[in-house]
Order: structure tokens, then sequence, then C-alpha cells
């Protein structure tokens, strides 16, 4: 009965207090980009604890974390020492030591995802052989060591041909395209040479870029947000809209291949699948983060439980919570660095002051210490009663266009 609940809980206040709420676990992030610092505000509303490790001192998630510890995530005695103070170890980049999470892994140390999919995915040419030996359907692809494969390469894929950084990708920084031979060396150049890590992937050209967030539990679950179309531009995430305007068998698709590509890897929390979508309705993989995506920000607003909620539901073995859509139609802008320090800032404040004065509109702003050309600075997130209503509002964001429809 309650009467005997409450004398037992009165019997042992400290100890009760310790078991009082959704966790008490620590749970350690590996990165303290924007991508932590949502997380951080999603933990925030179940009281989770969360530690981030970055090496910057005032990176965007350093003010909303429980605690954060400067140091760097690419450091393997920087990992280890983090790693002691916490439960679980997740990570909002993939760029991190994964030797580190496999050994730790063997001590004991709880890594969701597994150590192996970080080390997996985190080398986009060693993601790609592994799909493909998955049998997920993706561009050809082959690796270049020297001026004579990458010419092999040119002649087997024609041109234009994409040439892609093995490690550190990301924001398309990394990659390059060769329009002819003749380009070959100066673009290799323009990578860095051959002895970063290249390889060379066949020239896709795409209808529409598509992307699904698949969320797995601890004991293996999966559940799916909805397809989402992503647009990018100069090869950065610029716009992500909910959902996707596709056909039906598309999507469906489009999911099967991303719970077949999730289905691969190991290890608990959200991955965000990246697909293309061909003139032919043939949906083809371009790459995995292993770690909540600039194309699930929508979810905030516009899902029942954010992609954010997801993770560290996942990662703490709570049940999954409801992935769809609450609101018809959302619409996702990232605020880009239109240019370096206060003209920049300037600018981005033109556009959130815009923004405040939009029905239906989220403005999120990373507080990054600098502002520079091109750098993700924040994102506006407009929901609506239906996709035309969001591109209107957005439209009106953007001062294309003055008619909004209600
Ligand atoms: P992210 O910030 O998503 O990690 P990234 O730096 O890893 O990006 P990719 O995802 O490899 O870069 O590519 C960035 C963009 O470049 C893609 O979203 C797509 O628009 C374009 N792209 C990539 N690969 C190809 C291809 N094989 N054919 C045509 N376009 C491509
Ligand atoms: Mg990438
Ligand atoms: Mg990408």
């Amino acid at each position: 009965s309650s009467m005997q609940d409450d004398s037992a809980s009165s019997s042992h206040p400290q100890e009760m207090m310790t078991t009082y709420g959704v966790s008490e676990i620590i749970i350690g992030v590996l990165g303290g980009g924007q991508l932590g610092r949502m997380l951080c505000q999603a933990g925030s509303k179940m009281a989770l604890k969360i530690v981030t490790l970055d090496p910057m001192e005032n990176c965007p998630a350093s003010s909303l974390s429980y605690q954060h510890v400067v140091g760097n995530f690419k450091d393997g005695d920087a990992v280890c020492e983090f790693a002691k103070r916490c439960g679980v170890l997740t990570v909002e980049i993939e760029h991190v030591d994964a030797i580190t999470l496999e050994k730790l892994e063997q001590q004991g140390i709880d890594c969701q995802p597994k150590a192996s999919t970080i080390r997996i995915i985190q080398d986009k040419y060693s993601q790609k052989v592994h799909f493909s030996q998955n049998n997920i359907p993706l561009p050809d692809f082959m690796e270049i060591n020297n001026l004579a494969s990458a010419e092999k390469a040119g002649e087997l894929f024609g041109y234009p041909l994409m040439i892609k950084s093995k490690r550190l990708a990301y924001d398309g920084r990394g990659n390059a395209v060769a329009h002819r031979k003749e380009d070959l060396t100066s673009i290799v150049n323009s990578l860095g040479g051959f002895e970063h890590g290249l390889y060379v992937e066949k020239w896709t050209p795409f209808v529409k870029e598509l992307s699904v967030i698949v969320a797995r539990s601890r004991d293996g679950s999966t559940l799916c947000y909805p397809v989402v179309e992503t647009v990018h531009k100069d090869n950065i995430c610029h716009v992500v809209e909910a959902p996707a305007d596709i056909p039906e068998k598309t999507k469906k698709l489009s999911i099967d291949i991303a719970q077949k590509a999730v289905g691969s890897l190991e290890g608990a929390g959200v991955f965000a699948v990246e697909l293309f979508l061909t003139q032919d309705s043939q949906v083809l993989l371009n790459e995995v983060a292993p770690r909540p995506h600039n194309s699930g920000h929508h979810t905030i607003e516009s899902c029942y439980t954010s992609q954010y909620e997801q993770h560290l539901r996942a990662i703490l073995g709570l049940p999954l919570g409801d992935p769809s859509l609450k609101t018809p139609a959302a619409i996702m802008y990232n605020i880009l660095g239109e240019a370096d320090g206060e003209e920049g800032f300037k600018l981005a404040n033109e556009l959130i002051g815009r923004a405040l004065n939009i029905p239906g509109a989220t403005v999120h702003w990373y507080d990054k210490p600098e502002m520079r050309k091109q750098r993700k600075m924040g994102h506006i997130t407009i929901v609506g009663p239906s996709k035309s209503v969001v591109k209107s509002r957005l439209n009106l964001l953007l001062q294309k266009d003055v008619t909004v429809e209600k």
C-alpha cells in the first residue's frame, strides 16, 4: 500500500534520493558542438546528466551541459580520462579516437553506438566498403592512391568525377569535383594529396537528396523518422523539408535501405542515413552518421519525440518515443555564416529578426564564439498546416515573396 511505501522511503531518504527521476547515469558526449548542445537541451527536460568533452572551453554545448570538460576527443588520453566519469559514452561527432573507444569497450566501458560503428563510419571509404559488402545500393566507388589509379577511375566512371577525402569530412570539406582528366592533379592537390587518403565516387545525377533517421534501442528494436528531403548548397545542407514530397513506394524503399544500413552497424542511438533519389526512382546510400544529424533538427518542433531525446532514450535503454510528425509540415533553414566576423553577425541578426515575426518559426542560435563564412551558426524551423504554408513562410523569411498563406 501507499502507507507502507511512504514509511519505506522515509526510513532511507538518502538512498531513495539517488534513485528518483528518469536516470542518474552520467552520459558522456564526445564533442560539444551544436548537436551536443541540442542533446543537452533535450536531456534537461528529464534532468539527465550530460557531460561534454570538447577542446573549446566556450563551445556551443559548454553552457548547457551538466559539466564541460576541456579536452580533445581525438586524443586517447583525454578520452580515457573523460570515460572514467561516465556511465555511458556517446558521440556528437564521428571524428573521435575510435581506437581508444574500442580499447575502452574491452575494459567494460559502455559505448553507444559501439566503437566499431564509429570506426567504420569515420573513414568514408571503409564505410562504403562495409555497406557494399552488406548489399546496400550505393554509387560506384574506388580507392585512389596515385595519378594512374585516379585516371583509371576517370576512365571507369567518367566525368564529372567526385573525389572525396576518406577522413575528417564534413559540410562538403573534403569533396571536390574533377570535370576532366586534366583537372585530376589540381583537384587531388586541393584535397591535400593522395597521402591524406582519397577515394572517388561515380557522379550521381540525383533528382532529390533524402534522409532517414533511424533510432535503435539497446534491445535492438528500431523506429524510423519520416523521410525528409535535404537541399544542399555548395555541398552544405541548406534546407530540410519534412515530410519529403515523394511517392509512397519511394518512402518505403528509403526506409528499407536505411533500416538495412543501420542493421549492419552495432549499438544504440540515432543514425542518419543520407540518400540519393535518381531519375529512375532508384535510392542509393550516400553516407551514414552515427549520431543526431542536421536533417533531424526539425524534429525538435515537429515530432512527438525529437531525435535528440530519442538518442538519449536509446543509449540509456529507456523506451523509444514516437518519431512521427505532430504537425503536417515543417521546414528547416540553416543559418550559415554569410561573411566572416561583424558583417556576418549583422546579416544573421537581420534574418533572426524576421524569423521572430513569422508564425510557427523557432530560432536556434548555437552561440559559436566566432562567425565564419559558410559555418553553421544556427537554424530556423518553421512548422505549419501544410507544405505550401511553410514554404511561403520561408520565402517571407528570405524576403523572396511578401504574401503568406494563413
Ligand atoms: P556531411 O556534412 O553530410 O557529413 P560530407 O562532407 O561528408 O557532408 P558528402 O555527404 O559526401 O559530404 O557530400 C556532400 C554533398 O555533395 C552531398 O550531400 C551531395 O549533395 C553531393 N555529393 C556527394 N557525393 C556525390 C556524388 N557521388 N554524386 C553527386 N553529388 C554528390
Ligand atoms: Mg559526412
Ligand atoms: Mg553528407
